[in-house]
């Protein structure tokens, strides 16, 4: 049993061996040598006995990362994608939790891994690089990767996801977005996550192109990359940043970076809702508006704007080929277009179910459906937006339904706000009360009390949008793919008053 991956690399080591796959800061690899490299790895792995394992990693975003994953698919390995973000506490759960045999690290991460391992086998990522005594290895298992839920609005649940719909995954996405061996992605998502592994890193391979990985995000650092990229792919948080360090740049820098924003093919973003005004941003710079989709770790993605043709800010376009969608009321009836309901998905990437947890399964799927947790709507010519998690953005406030997302997106043009989440905090007269917890921009703060900032909401949005509480804080908190943890801010907003 092979791995189809590794063999898809085997033939462009063939047809291209020469072009380059992988650069990151410590060199380059053509798909030659990363072919050489993947069939070194798998072999260590089978002669370490990890065949048919779970090998978790723990390495940055690197050459090492993509041949530790490659290897593991060509052993009949299944890797547990972790990352050095996670605090040490919950990376020890996470190892347990995946019943890893083995966890490979890096330099920068042996001492972490050694803390967390457990009964797992530490193994440092330079020992699998030595050349192979015998033959190739042939896997006697299928090899697969295994991600955690971002747990945003629970405890993280391991997704198995097979080779072969990742490989689905990364061959309908190429084709949808215009992938070619001629582009260079820049990559600049951690590699723990469906969107950095899945959408970015896989698509980029199997297309035959550069991928180009840095470590970690640095917006300035990704400006001056552009200029050799077609193709970058972010979460929201990483589009703002890019702003922001846009506009406090000098004007030479800016005059070099828009030239280079100017050649980019394609920028895409997902994840969370992307901002209009970000989106704008883009379109002005650019020329076009980022290319906005949508998916969650459990079914890959789903739904996308085009590559070519209209891409309509706010929503997240069209289901791929191979998707069905529904959007379903309360008793799970079919909505009219335009109505919010539920979002089922049908799609060949929806997984079979969670690692170990057959209740949480049997929760997630209806009538053979996989139900999304997402609050969405259709427009006629079947464009979808997505108003948000069920559970967190879909307030009920006073009787009437709310999507926090819409109220977040009108107090992102009040003037003194940087960032925003808006969450309902349980209360006796509303049901939930409306509240907005804002970041000030640098020397706003003042301008951000709470009368002031309701009488702007009343002229904008409908009086019971507007929010009940305005809180200032200095960070919102965050998970590691940037996303705000709004069951945590809920919490400590009770816990304040
Ligand atoms: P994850 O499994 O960590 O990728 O999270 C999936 C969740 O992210 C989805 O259920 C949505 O709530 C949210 N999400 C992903 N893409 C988008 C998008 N383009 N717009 C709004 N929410 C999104």
């Amino acid at each position: 049993m092979g791995s189809a991956f590794v063999e898809h690399l085997g033939r462009l080591a063939s047809t291209q061996g020469e072009r380059v796959a992988l650069r990151d800061d410590a060199g380059e690899l053509t798909y030659g040598a990363l072919r050489e490299r993947v069939t070194d790895v798998a072999a260590a792995l089978t002669a370490r006995g990890l065949a048919g394992k779970r090998v978790a990693l723990l390495l940055p975003s690197s050459t090492e990362w993509v041949t530790a994953f490659l290897g593991c698919l060509a052993s009949g390995a299944t890797a547990v994608a972790l990352t050095e973000l996670y605090a040490e506490r919950e990376l020890e759960s996470l190892v347990r939790a995946s019943g890893a045999s083995a966890i490979v690290a890096g330099e920068a991460t042996t001492e972490v891994a050694t803390k967390v391992a457990g009964g797992a086998t530490v193994i440092a990522a330079e020992e699998l690089r030595q050349p192979r005594a015998g033959g190739e290895p042939t896997a006697t298992a299928a090899g697969g990767l295994l991600l955690f839920t971002s747990g945003t609005t629970g405890r993280p649940k391991g997704v198995p996801i097979t080779e072969e719909s990742a490989l689905h995954l990364g061959r309908t996405l190429g084709a949808a977005w215009g992938f070619e061996p001629e582009d260079v992605l820049l990559h600049v998502l951690p590699l723990h996550h469906v969107h950095g592994i899945g959408v970015s890193l896989v698509v980029g391979l199997l297309a035959g192109a550069t991928v180009r990985l840095l470590p970690r995000f640095d917006a300035e650092r990704v400006w001056d990359e552009l200029g050799s990229a077609t193709a970058l792919m972010g979460v929201p948080t990483q589009h703002k940043k890019l702003f922001d360090a846009f506009d406090a740049a000098t004007p030479e820098r800016r005059a070099r970076w828009e030239r280079s924003a100017r050649l980019l093919r394609l920028v895409t973003s997902g994840s969370a809702a992307l901002p209009a005004a970000l989106g704008e941003r883009w379109r002005a710079l650019s020329g076009r508006y980022p290319l906005e989709r949508y998916g969650m770790t459990e079914i890959g993605i789903v739904l996308s704007n085009p590559e070519h043709g209209e891409r309509r800010p706010g929503t997240v376009g069209k289901p791929l080929p191979g998707v069905s969608v529904r959007i379903v009321g309360d008793g799970g009836e079919p909505v009219s277009d335009g109505e919010p309901g539920e979002l089922w998905v049908r799609a060949p990437t929806v997984f079979a179910g969670y690692d170990g947890d057959a209740a949480a399964t049997l929760a997630s799927f209806r009538d053979g459906w996989f139900v999304t947790g997402d609050t969405a709507k259709c427009a006629d010519d079947g464009y979808l937006t997505i108003l948000g998690r069920t559970s967190v953005d879909i307030l009920k406030s006073g009787g009437e339904k709310l999507s926090a997302l819409e109220i977040e997106d009108t107090l992102r043009e009040h003037p003194g706000v940087a960032e925003v989440a808006v969450v309902g905090v349980p209360d006796e007269t509303w049901g939930d009360a409306v509240v907005a917890v804002l970041v000030a921009r640098a020397g706003h703060a003042g301008a951000l009390d709470e009368q002031s900032v309701r009488a702007w909401a009343k002229a904008r949005l409908t009086a019971y949008k507007v929010p009940k509480r305005v809180v200032v804080v200095d960070e919102l908190p965050r998970n590691a793919l940037g996303k705000v943890m709004k069951n945590e801010l809920v919490r400590r907003l009770r816990e304040a008053s």
